[in-house]
């Protein structure tokens, strides 16, 4: 399996974040299969707001990719907590969580964990504390 990644995804990018999504998500729609049935390619959706959500055309598995250059620790920051919880409620669970550590001078993986959907229940998401008003995402 290859890890770097493809370089040709960022050109055009400025930004390290945008620079960083374009690559771990090119390399996971690239590299990954549906771990819940064996299909060998997932799809991706087109909405800008959910591109770090992927799914499995053939059980309809969906999956979640996160990103850092660090290790993952005991908790992952996500997004909004009440979108989260809808989510998990309207689906009947969470999506397979995948978290992909990647190494930012060889712009390559370094490991992917993948945390089954089942395992993401409303005991397991925690309530962030607010944003201060001059946060660039107050409000969330
Ligand atoms: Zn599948």
């Amino acid at each position: 399996m290859r890890l770097d990644f493809d370089l040709a995804l960022a050109e055009g990018y400025r930004s390290g974040a945008q620079r960083a999504r374009r690559l771990t998500e090119g390399w996971f729609a690239a590299a990954m299969y549906c771990v819940a049935c064996g299909a060998e390619t997932l799809g991706q959706h087109a909405n800008n707001a959910r591109a770090n959500d992927f799914f499995c055309r053939v059980c309809g598995a969906s999956f979640e990719l996160k990103s850092g250059r660090k290790p993952f620790g005991a908790t992952v920051p996500d997004g909004a907590y009440g979108t989260m919880i809808e989510r998990l409620e309207r689906q009947g669970g969470g999506p397979h969580l995948a978290l992909l550590h990647y190494c930012g001078d060889r712009l390559a993986v370094r490991d992917l964990l993948i945390v089954p959907g089942s395992f993401l229940t409303r005991d397991v998401i925690l309530r962030r504390p607010p944003l201060g008003p001059h946060a660039r995402r107050a409000g969330w």
